[in-house]
């Protein structure tokens, strides 16, 4: 044999060997990636399994765990900061004034609060004042620690219901899924790519920052750009094939 044909032969033995490690190495990545998703099960299970939760010390005070609440297999999924009063008591995100604005922001694109899913990075309620727990006004934004705690409860939540969109509500939801250091109104109605810990593995989920809509509540002129991220998503929304 020539040294030329020798080459090539030789070439084509390393790139099949490549080809056949390759392949292992991503099915078994994927199998990983499978197992890592059943260990979650459904909504239910999960739900379930941190009721009790005392990570952090959110958990001495809250009423009631605030989960998430709507469609299990939601294509569309909003994400805010954490629980405040009405919501610690009645154990549901999104059910104070800013709730209500929510769900206006959610029927503006001709879809009902039933259809997505609504969840928060932290999952109790976080007070300035934890002996007042009665006092209203008593919010306040999550510490890093806490979300540090919670966030693999929501990786876990997306992981399962594995939205094609997310719409985080202000900047701490929006730091937490994307780490990255801008502000909202810089962030705000552009997509970024997430690939989220657990669930289908390959295919980012696409992200879209706008703002909070307690912030909206202080700041009613900034209602235009949200309309506008708002429609945003109902073209991405009937861009990318359904599920
Ligand atoms: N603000 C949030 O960020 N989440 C809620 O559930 C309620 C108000």
């Amino acid at each position: 044999m020539n040294k030329g044909k020798e080459f090539a032969e030789l070439i084509s033995i390393t790139r099949k060997f490549l080809e056949q490690e390759r392949n292992r190495g991503i099915k078994e990545f994927m199998q990983h990636w499978e197992e890592k998703k059943a260990e979650s099960g459904t909504l239910d299970d999960l739900a379930r399994r941190i009721k009790d939760c005392q990570k952090c010390k959110l958990g001495r005070t809250r009423t009631n765990l605030v989960f998430g609440v709507g469609n299990p297999n939601a294509e569309l999924m909003f994400v805010g900061e954490g629980p405040g009063f009405d919501e610690d008591r009645l154990g549901i995100p999104f059910v104070g004034r800013a709730g209500q604005l929510l769900t206006k922001i959610i029927e503006s694109i001709k879809l009902t609060r039933e259809e997505v899913y609504i969840s928060n990075i932290v999952k109790c309620h976080p007070m300035k004042d934890p002996t007042h727990p009665e006092m209203r006004g008593n919010d306040r934004p999550p510490t890093q620690d806490e979300v540090a705690q919670c966030l693999p409860i929501l990786f876990k939540q997306i992981g399962i219901i594995e939205p094609k969109i997310i719409c985080t509500l202000g900047s701490p939801a929006t730091k937490a899924l994307l780490n990255l250091t801008e502000g909202i109104g810089k962030l705000r109605g552009k997509f970024y790519d997430f690939c989220p810990p657990y669930g289908k593995f390959g295919e980012p989920i696409k992200v879209i920052p706008t703002y909070h809509p307690a912030y909206l509540l202080r700041d009613p002129t900034r209602k235009r750009e949200v309309w506008e991220d708002m429609k945003e998503i109902k073209k991405a929304m009937t861009s990318i094939s359904p599920h």
